[in-house]
């Protein structure tokens, strides 16, 4: 019954708004998997059979936002806080490195420590070291100069979730004093200067509607981002959210499968997040469409400090010394996990 509007997804990369809430509403397990196998044709044109690893270093915990949901928001006192510093940074990349991977992602909370000068001192150490590989940054939200100072100390990409693209939505899950137009400005200011940009949201969020999905989907459609990045949200038992419900595999494989038709070229990544809530759930992501996996690449002793949610896959073979089983994991299902850099095809 659906199939036609999947269908006409796959030709035309949009659907309108009402038919897209058809399809968001009412699909059924055979749509799934007519969707799936759509994606894995989408995703085969652009980037054939290819996961592209992106070695994670989670560069700190300390984070001076609140966001409702997420387990490091600053007012969560059992938080033990670290940051790594550069030589912290370089030993991560350096292992990273030995282990194939040609893209190393510093993520983190929004924390003063690292100013522009001393990140734009880490990017050129990590650009000069390792010239092919590179560099992606998720540090949350920066002024424009700061952005385009670390793009000009040899950042290539960076990560910036819009979370929701409504603004109701969007003031139920961030304190007063943070807001989506700041967001959206940042992720135009992120294209504008040259970066490979990635956005996304989480699926399941509390109060999280049908609306708000197809706003997200429109938003990003609007944005042309080059990274999609999207995973259920799970709640943290230090977080207003504790009690609410996690977000579900199967709504997250679905739209990352419509996501995947209405951005054929887009880097898709099996997120951690959807590792943590099903076994075997970055498989399925790559079967829905998904490109990219994350192995994290952090200390050991510092991975369980960055526990954005409960129960995080922290150890195992979402960490790079498991790449072997992960490339093992990729091949049953027939891709193959890369060593390249892996940008975007028309950039
Ligand atoms: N501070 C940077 C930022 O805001 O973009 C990067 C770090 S932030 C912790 C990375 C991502 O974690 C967020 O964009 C959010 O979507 C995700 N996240 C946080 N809490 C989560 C939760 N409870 N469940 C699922 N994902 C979560």
């Amino acid at each position: 019954m659906m199939k036609n509007l999947i269908d006409k997804l796959y030709d035309e990369r949009t659907l309108p708004r009402e038919e897209m809430r058809t399809l968001l509403e009412n699909y059924t397990p055979e749509d799934r998997e007519y969707l799936f196998a759509l994606a894995r044709r989408r995703q085969l044109q652009y980037y054939g059979n290819k996961v592209f690893t992106r070695g994670l270093i989670e560069i700190s915990n300390y984070c001076k936002n609140d966001c409702i949901y997420c387990g490091i928001r600053r007012s969560n006192r059992n938080v033990q806080r670290y940051h790594l510093n550069k030589e912290d940074i370089l030993e991560c990349c350096k292992a990273g490195y030995e282990w194939g991977f040609r893209t190393f992602v510093m993520q983190g909370g929004e924390d003063g420590k690292y100013t522009d000068d001393y990140m734009c001192d880490i990017i050129s150490a990590i650009k000069s070291q390792y010239p092919d590989c590179a560099v992606t940054l998720s540090l949350g939200e920066r002024s424009r100069e700061s952005y385009q100072r670390m793009f000009d100390a040899g950042a290539d990409r960076y990560l910036l979730r819009h979370e929701t693209a409504t603004e109701s939505h969007y003031s139920r899950l961030h304190p007063e004093d943070q807001l989506l137009s700041t967001r959206i400005k940042c992720l135009y200011d992120l294209k504008d200067i040259g970066y490979q940009v990635g956005t996304g949201f989480m699926v399941g969020s509390p109060y999280q509607t049908t609306d708000n999905l197809l706003n997200d989907l429109e938003f990003i459609q609007k944005l042309q981002p080059e990274m999609i990045g999207i995973g259920p949200f799970i709640s943290h038992k230090d977080t207003p959210f504790k009690d609410c419900a996690n977000g579900t595999v199967g709504m997250t494989l679905f739209l990352m499968g419509i996501l995947r038709l209405m951005n054929p070229k887009a880097l898709i990544p099996a997120t951690t997040a959807l590792g943590t809530i099903q076994d075997g759930g970055r498989e399925l992501g790559v079967l829905a469409g998904a490109n990219v996996v994350m192995p994290n690449l952090s200390p050991v002793d510092v991975r369980k400090k960055y526990m954005l949610y409960d129960n995080k896959l922290c150890t195992g073979d979402e960490a790079a010394e498991s790449c072997a089983v992960l490339k093992a994991r990729m091949e049953r299902i027939g891709y193959q996990v890369v060593s390249e850099r892996g940008d975007h095809v028309d950039k």
